[in-house]
């Protein structure tokens, strides 16, 4: 399977993962860049979407009138106005062949889906390179349980993220772990990245277990910093969670 990202509006991505003749498209919330990719050759099997919000879902019904009849996978989610396949935690689809597990990770709205294809994770906006999602609709205790599932899957899976947000998120992460070695070093290279204008993704979960704040609210110095953050230690991981959340709400680096 070849793996690419169709960029979209300022800094979305519209992930394509493909095989000899068919592709899987996850969140085109617009068509075009889908339909100048078909004009090179690219030709979609399935729709998956992983939440309700324009930017993931707005190419869709013009992507229907150009294949009629093609598989959408959505949450469960009335705000999603269309005729499509609704998916839940659990589920298992077979897709390119392959096993495509569905797991529920409310925070950043409440009917959330990740999608795992082999060792590829298409997680919208909960997980970022070096972040998370904004908690829109969820509580902090959702929102890390969502991200603590998905830090657990295997260290080589591939994050493919919806945005490019990467180089603002070491920033923050810088803030809060200073003393992170490996968090240094991806916040090189992802400076290096932006600079030649190329993307940071796909990252990898082992990657983020390193070096994202938000995977590691266990880690000494991110206890310590949002501990002087709070005046007291956190009481427990969803205290440092929602502190930390909370703060980078308001951090301009
Ligand atoms: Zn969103």
């Amino acid at each position: 399977m070849r793996l690419s990202a169709l960029p979209a509006f300022e800094d979305n991505f519209i992930w394509v993962l493909r095989d000899a003749n068919r592709s899987l498209l996850v969140d085109p919330g617009e068509a075009a860049p889908v339909l100048a990719a078909a004009d090179a050759g690219l030709v979609p099997s399935a729709i998956l979407l992983t939440h309700h919000h324009p930017d993931h879902v707005g190419g869709v019904p013009e992507l229907l009138r150009r294949w009629p009849g093609l598989p959408v996978f959505a949450p469960d989610d009335a705000r999603i106005a269309l005729d499509c396949e609704r998916v839940g935690d659990g589920d298992r689809l077979r897709l390119l062949d392959r096993d495509v597990q569905v797991l529920a990770v409310p925070g950043h709205t409440s009917n959330h889906l990740a999608y795992v294809v082999e060792d590829h994770l298409f997680c919208g906006d909960t997980l970022f390179s070096l972040g998370c999602g904004r908690m829109f609709e969820g509580t902090p205790e959702q929102m890390l349980h969502s991200l603590q599932r998905l830090a657990a899957l295997p260290g080589q899976t591939r994050v493919c993220c919806g945005h490019e947000y990467t180089l603002a998120n070491a920033a923050f992460a810088r803030e809060v772990e200073p003393g992170n070695a490996a968090l240094a070093a991806r916040g090189a290279e992802v400076a290096r990245l932006r600079a030649a204008g190329e993307a940071t993704l796909p990252s990898t979960i082992a990657s983020e277990r390193d070096c994202n704040p938000f995977l590691r609210c266990d880690a000494q110095e991110v206890l310590s910093s949002v501990g002087r953050r709070l005046g007291h230690t956190p009481a427990d991981a969803v205290e440092a969670f929602a502190t930390l959340r909370a703060w980078k709400d308001t951090f301009r680096a």
